[in-house]
């Protein structure tokens, strides 16, 4: 990561490996057997749609998902041309439906009302969104028959589901399949597509007995345990800003959480909450700096945030590496959702403020 000490004109930035990337969607693919429909929302995860896209198309997925019709507007304007499923709900509008259709998205329906507008403002692709115990969107899986009359009418070209907890092993995947099943044999026709798997279940199931997967935040480095280990492909720097000796005693940032116990080597990072580091980060999270870690003490305040470097040799100019970095020392993204108690989605997520992104 050296050569990234060029981009010292960064207070912090952001490093996105995408050969990192590829070799996750390729090891999903090894994996799964079957083409994959990468998850791309919300900015790929915080990474920058364009070029995590830009690098998975390398890989001929069979289409990309997203979670709004602007999304997949953004998508069109960058010249992709493969299937983009909008797996959220579209306001079922004849302006939406619109919009969705000018950008040849595929929208998930799971309504009477919803699937007779679809119809009326011209039809066209669309998917059944089938809820098997996320009670989040779709038709239930008990209720797909009360659906028939519109399903003849206008059939679907795939219907799916989404597991609710597919990073535990509590054997909830295997209910919801059989309900996900069932709901499928109960329409009065079955779609040609079927699909079901994110990261967590892809790392369960091999081969997937679907037509393809919708990997999301494997790709993205994320995931732990079961037999598919991701690649880091997110790297955090910030540089060393200042340093300074406390005195037992003395306070460090905002609430003075922090107590000096004795004489202490604090290192100022250029980095911040408004950079996508959270706060709750304060007293719990730790930064590499060198071959060591160092813990972060005292409030993550908005620009700059501190950390003990006694006895770890560190120079203002430095860079530390918040999240990512090689070898055995690596703070996973895991890591700093356990340490600050968020989801390791929200911490991608979390990271599109003000930091640089940098492509590798
Ligand atoms: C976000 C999302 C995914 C991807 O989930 P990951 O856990 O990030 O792999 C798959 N399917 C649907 C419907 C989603 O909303």
């Amino acid at each position: 990561m050296s050569s990234f000490a060029a981009k010292a004109s960064h207070r912090s930035w952001i490093e996105v490996d995408l050969h990192a990337l590829v070799r996750n969607a390729r090891a999903v693919s090894a994996q799964s057997r079957v083409p994959i429909m990468p998850m791309v929302k919300a900015d790929a995860y915080g990474l920058g749609v364009g070029p995590v896209v830009g690098a998975l198309e390398s890989l001929d997925p069979w289409g990309y998902g997203v979670a709004t019709v602007a999304e997949g507007e953004e998508l069109r304007a960058a010249r992709i041309h493969r299937p983009i499923l909008v797996v959220a709900p579209v306001e079922a509008t004849a302006k939406s439906f619109g919009a969705v259709r000018a950008a040849r998205l595929i929208p998930a329906l799971g309504d009477s009302r919803s699937i007779r507008m679809w119809m009326m403002t011209g039809g066209g692709d669309w998917h059944l969104g089938i809820d098997t115990g996320m009670s989040r969107a779709g038709v239930r899986f008990d209720e797909v028959g009360a659906l028939a009359e519109e399903l003849k009418a206008c059939p679907p070209a795939g219907a799916f589901t989404h597991f609710h907890s597919s990073e535990y092993d509590d054997g909830s995947m295997d209910v919801q399949t059989q309900r996900f099943r069932d709901a499928v044999a109960a329409m009065p026709a079955e779609p040609e597509l079927l699909h079901a798997e994110n990261s967590g279940a892809i790392a369960r199931t091999s081969p997937s007995p679907w037509s393809f997967v919708r990997p999301g935040v494997f790709l993205y480095g994320v995931g732990s345990g079961a037999a598919l280990v991701p690649e880091q492909v997110v790297h955090v720097h910030a540089q060393v800003a200042e340093l300074r000796d406390l005195k037992p005693g003395d306070t460090v940032s905002y609430g003075a959480t922090w107590t000096a116990q004795r004489p202490t080597r604090l290192a100022t990072l250029s980095v911040g909450y408004a950079d996508g580091y959270r706060r709750s980060l304060g007293n719990k999270g730790v930064v590499r700096v060198g071959a060591s870690r160092a813990p972060i003490v005292g409030t993550v305040t908005m620009d700059l945030t501190m950390v003990d470097v006694t006895g770890i040799p560190c120079e203002v100019g430095d860079i530390a590496t918040l999240i990512g970095g090689d070898g055995p020392g690596a703070i996973s993204v895991d890591e700093v959702g356990a340490a600050c108690g968020l989801s390791p989605y929200e911490v991608l997520t979390g990271l599109r403020a003000r930091a640089a992104r940098v492509y590798v």
